[in-house]
């Protein structure tokens, strides 16, 4: 289950009688009760790590505001607000974030969040800027690829970037976020050796948007495989407009599409916006999550399903069919 599953307990419900042997929980509300409890009911507990989102933060430090190909910061992307992966300042706040939480609990795992740049992938309507340009991005582009970006205001310096420079920029991109995955990553496997390292990623393939997974969030399927030990494409239908049949062949397309030993957790809709989605729906999601080379499932959210008896009764029901088999 994904998000702090009070909600589940106050129904006076037990992780293992519903079949549940994992749960991700946003680090900031993992406790010592929760790791206590989830362990006694036979759940290993993994936190959610929310790498770039940058509300909360960019605020407070906006050096570290996201900046568009205007030299401008960047509007937040309808509910979302990235962060400027590069600022040394944020860096430096959120690896110490990610070393507390290490050395508070004995966690199974960290699944890396808003793991691209700013933009918004989870509304149908997907909003796409071109980030981040930045005097830092662009002093670790130059350091990266050693190409000399002449000087100029920043509007000029990003036109001259994407109109000559365009692959070299979207690949720098590419590595950058990967940079912080393989420093994340070995920061786990040090602190907590066995602990799985995730990441929840956007569900689009390769060619969608025109090519946005790679060209605008800067995901490179192959390279992020590597990188992790999970991949978890965020498989939201009911926000993503999209059939729940979609869910069924994006798993299945993402098994076949990556060549790697990186298992497949996919995390499915249960919440009911921006519609309600019956419980009918969810099993059938949840199933279909869970198949097409897939090792495991979770959903979204631990709340929605405890809000709804008929949810609580499939979550049950298909988990513990899945024990048995
Ligand atoms: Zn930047």
């Amino acid at each position: 289950m994904y998000s702090n599953p009070a909600p589940f307990w106050e129904k006076g419900a037990n992780l293992r009688d519903y079949g549940v042997n994992a749960l991700f929980v946003h680090g900031g509300a993992i406790t010592s009760q929760l790791m206590a409890r989830a362990g006694e009911e036979g759940a290993r507990v993994f936190a959610e790590f929310p790498t770039w989102n940058g509300k909360g933060y960019v605020e407070r430090r906006p050096e570290a505001w996201p900046l568009n190909e205007k030299g401008e910061k960047a509007p937040a992307a309808t509910w979302f607000l990235g962060v400027c992966p590069t600022d040394p300042g944020f860096r430096a706040y959120r690896m110490q974030q990610l070393h507390d939480l290490l050395e508070r609990f004995d966690l199974a795992g960290v699944w890396m969040d808003y793991f691209h740049w700013h933009a918004q992938f989870e509304d149908p309507d997907p909003v796409l800027p071109e980030t981040c340009f930045s005097e830092s991005c662009l002093a670790a582009f130059q350091a990266s690829s050693g190409i000399r970006v002449p000087s100029g205001t920043p509007a000029r310096r990003a036109e001259w970037i994407l109109g000559r420079h365009e692959r070299a920029w979207r690949r720098w991109r590419v590595e950058c976020l990967l940079g912080w995955a393989r420093e994340i990553g070995d920061a786990v496997r040090r602190r907590r050796p066995g602990a799985l390292v995730g990441v929840y990623h956007c569900p689009w393939k390769d060619t969608e948007y025109d090519g946005a997974l790679g060209r605008v969030l800067g995901l490179d399927l192959d390279r992020l495989a590597a990188a992790v030990d999970v991949l978890s494409p965020m498989v939201y239908h009911g926000r993503m407009r999209r059939n729940p049949e979609w869910v069924g062949e994006s798993v299945e397309w993402l098994s076949g599409r990556v060549n790697s030993k990186a298992r497949i957790w996919p995390i499915v809709q249960a919440h009911n916006d921006p519609r309600a989605i019956p419980a009918g729906e969810f099993e059938r999601v949840l199933r279909m999550g869970a198949g097409g080379g897939a090792t495991g499932v979770m959903m979204f959210t631990a709340h929605a399903v405890a809000s709804d008896p008929a949810k609580m009764e499939v979550m049950r029901r298909v988990y513990r069919q899945w024990q048995m088999a």
